[in-house]
């Protein structure tokens, strides 16, 4: 028999009393691996599964001994900085362990359950009655097993319990997944098929589907009890009327009777510096805020789609904000730089 506390998964890292993912103050577990590539994605060191390294050139004093530490020959430290060469790391941490200077960092760390658990709880009283665990990533349901055991887990510790799911995932494995959460946050991006696909890398029809096969499971069974759809509002891609239009319309066809929550996510710029410290060009490294208002009106956008008008929030920075000034709940990007969906 499998002892479910010994299983393990790839985890980015565990985000402490945050107040984006669900109701509440709750801790947020984020595993690596992700089944689409969001050309705006906010947290790109999510998306590989592997364990990845990161170069923070501002710490480096150039000694080369990560480059002699490497097993892999994976290290080159030319004039325009270290080189890595991603097809022969293994992750294995050599250079880490081995740099003077902590210039190296491996993002991403194997955790038994238990262990993620037990750490995951330590923040239990902060939760107050409406907090909890949120496990999102990357997709948590890649790693099916290992997130439902948390959940189940979790919730026999009298948890709460969320996940935050692009829906792109086998619908077996994304049900069984789904099951075990109390709340589910539910990423609708783009209603247009081709558009889709261009800018993440997939097409909708299973994203649209396993959603459906969802609210069919909260009717029949009751579980989750809880769903929230998030729309990220992209500047030129998914921050346009006619897409909010037809989500909504899709939602108030669909999913009226198990839905308590759209919130659409201003776009943010704070993940530049995570794709420079991956050694990756960002395509919206150059593009500014939304104004209040261009949020405000695809808001009223949401509002006329169909759908429970009251359903509809919005939240992250924009133009004229203060960063410290947020509306409606948190826009601190917190240490994964999120800033919402
Ligand atoms: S993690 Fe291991 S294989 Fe990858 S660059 Fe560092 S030492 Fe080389
Ligand atoms: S070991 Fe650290 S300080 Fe030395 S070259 Fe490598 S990254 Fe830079």
């Amino acid at each position: 028999m499998v002892n479910r506390t010994e299983e393990t998964g790839v985890v980015l890292e565990l985000q402490r009393l945050s107040t984006e993912d669900g109701p509440g103050v709750r801790t947020t577990v984020f595993l690596k691996g992700c089944t689409l590539a969001c050309a705006w994605c906010h947290n790109p060191e999510s998306i590989d599964p592997r364990p990845q390294v990161q170069w923070m050139g501002n710490r480096c004093i150039g000694c080369r001994t990560c480059v002699t530490a490497c097993p892999q020959h994976a290290l080159l430290l030319a004039g325009t900085g270290m080189q890595l060469d991603r097809s022969l790391c293994t992750g294995c941490g050599a250079c880490v362990t081995a740099c003077p200077s902590g210039a190296m960092d491996l993002l991403g760390a194997r955790w038994t359950m238990q262990a993620l658990l037990a750490e995951a709880i330590k923040d239990r009283a902060y939760f107050g009655p409406d907090g909890g665990v949120t496990v999102s990533g990357g997709e948590p349901t890649l790693q099916g097993e290992f997130c439902r055991s948390f959940l189940v887990s979790a919730h026999a510790a009298g948890l709460h319990t969320a996940i935050d799911t692009c829906g792109m995932a086998a619908t077996d494995r994304f049900l069984a997944v789904a099951r075990e959460a109390d709340l589910v946050l539910y990423d609708l991006k783009e209603a247009d098929v081709t558009r889709h696909k261009a800018f993440t890398g997939q097409d909708n029809t299973v994203i649209l589907a396993n959603v459906l096969a969802l609210a069919d499971m909260m009717r029949h069974e009751g579980r989750p009890r809880t769903l929230w759809i998030r729309t990220p509002l992209i500047p030129g891609a998914t921050a346009a009327d006619l897409n909010i239009r037809v989500l909504g319309g899709f939602i108030a066809e669909n999913l009226a009777d198990v839905v308590s929550r759209w919130d659409l996510c201003a776009f943010n710029n704070l993940a530049r510096d995570k794709y420079a410290r991956l050694g990756r060009d960002w395509l919206y490294a150059g593009t500014p805020l939304m104004s209040t208002e261009e949020v405000q009106h695809l808001v009223g956008v949401a509002r006329s789609s169909g759908v429970d008008p009251g359903i509809v929030q919005w939240s992250g920075r924009t133009k004229l904000d203060d960063p410290l000034v947020v509306e409606n709940h948190s826009a601190d990007p917190g240490p994964s730089g999120l800033g919402g969906c």
